[in-house]
């Protein structure tokens, strides 16, 4: 069979679904490989690198479509591509079923089996696919990256024949798997680093990586935010005030915040407000990795950079891992080949759609006619 993946159509995505290096390992599975002309080109991949991994390039996204039995790409489909969809063919990209369920229909009821990325279940067997954390990962560091390019001064402190310079102070809130990438980025850069998260037990991993973790003053066992699977659950308002207060104090003293607390199905929670973004020093630098659910901070413009009145660079973009298109479309594309490689057991180069398996039923939003999603709970951790 023959796996293809088209050039992105919206605008601002460099990222692809294949490079030439997963091109060879889907060979090796038994794939034919096909892309549309320019697909990888915004990501640093020529036409020729991928001729050269042996991969047909077409000159249309309608031939690409035509060609492929498996369409892998990175957004979800815009309305144009579903359009092309037909019975039997399956499509594996981001998808977030929830919030798209026409989109699910509308590819369901022309035949095709979605696979979602983004639904791939948090199990240890399945890391090698999680494309939700290899994202937030580039995410946490690109937001470092970005932070850094908006501050005038070193994150390291020096000591200079011009001068002593303190290093910066960077706080991070949320210690997932963005913030843990913010963390160890900003600890390599040698800037002070504190943290926060609402999960407790995360506060071993940021003093693991160099950072220092903020607690409250609050009652242990009321201190626990954790739900399940690793992720966060909605703090009583006691426990909200607390936080709120503990960063009303800190605000003042720290040059750069890095905001990336998320609650699974809800708006971002706002925890930076407007006091103390005004109570923040002049050159000091957010950034909102919450911008896309509304923002952790009050004053955060998705997909903008403003400047407050007191001189606070607020950053709000939601495409930190097109920024670094090469290394997200080099993670992104070895996560959909090790979707294909549990997909191909006999590396036959023909899909076992195994409903039975965890992983391959978790991510499965509709199959031979049916919406498969929601998907039931995993059997295994
Ligand atoms: P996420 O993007 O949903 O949230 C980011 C972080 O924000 C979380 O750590 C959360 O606790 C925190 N948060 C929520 N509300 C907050 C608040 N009010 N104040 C401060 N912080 C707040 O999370 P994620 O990065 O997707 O990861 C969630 C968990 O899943 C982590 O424990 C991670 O280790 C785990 N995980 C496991 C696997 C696996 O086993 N395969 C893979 C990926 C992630």
């Amino acid at each position: 069979m023959k796996i293809g993946t088209p050039k992105e159509i919206i605008e601002g995505e460099d990222r692809v679904a294949m490079t030439p290096a997963s091109a060879k390992d889907l060979q090796k599975l038994g794939y034919d490989c096909v892309i549309e002309t320019g697909a990888g080109l915004a990501a640093g991949f020529s036409d020729e690198a991928y001729q050269e991994a042996g991969v047909e390039v077409v000159k249309t996204a309608a031939a690409l479509y035509k060609a492929a039995d498996i369409v892998a790409k990175v957004r979800p489909p815009e309305d144009v591509e579903i359009k092309r969809l037909r019975e039997g063919q399956t499509l594996i990209s981001f998808f977030y079923p929830a919030q798209n369920k026409e989109l699910m229909e509308a590819a369901n009821a022309k035949g095709a089996t979605v696979i979602a990325m983004d639904m791939v279940p948090r199990i240890s067997r399945a890391q090698k696919m999680d494309a939700l954390s290899s994202m937030a990962n580039i995410a946490g560091y690109r937001a470092v990256i970005e932070a850094g390019n908006n501050f005038g001064r070193f994150f390291t402190g020096q000591v200079t024949a011009a001068g002593k310079v303190p290093p910066a102070k960077v706080l991070v809130v949320g210690a997932g798997v963005a913030g843990l990438a913010a963390i160890g980025t900003a600890t390599s850069l040698g800037a002070i680093t504190y943290a926060f998260d609402v999960r407790p037990e995360v506060a071993e991993q940021v003093e693991s990586m160099g950072a220092e973790f903020v607690f409250l003053d609050f009652e242990e066992e009321q201190q626990d935010g954790s739900a399940t699977g690793g992720y966060a659950s909605v703090s009583s308002p006691e426990f909200a005030a607390a936080q709120l207060a503990k960063f009303r104090e800190i605000a003042p003293d720290m040059d750069i915040v890095i905001t990336t607390a998320l609650i699974p199905g809800r708006d971002a929670p706002e925890l930076w407000t407007k006091d103390m973004v005004e109570s923040m020093k002049p050159g000091s630098v957010i950034v909102d990795l919450a911008a896309e659910r509304g923002g952790n901070c009050k004053l955060t413009v998705k997909d903008e950079k403003i400047v407050t009145d007191n001189g606070v660079t607020i950053v709000g973009y939601t495409d930190f891992p097109s920024r670094m298109a090469a290394q997200s479309s080099t993670l992104y594309a070895t996560n959909i080949r090790h979707m294909m490689t549990d997909l191909t057991p006999e590396k036959d180069g023909q899909p076992n759609h195994n409903m039975d398996d965890d992983v391959i039923r978790g991510a499965t939003a509709t199959h031979k006619g049916e919406i498969t999603f929601p998907p039931p709970p995993p059997k295994v951790a």
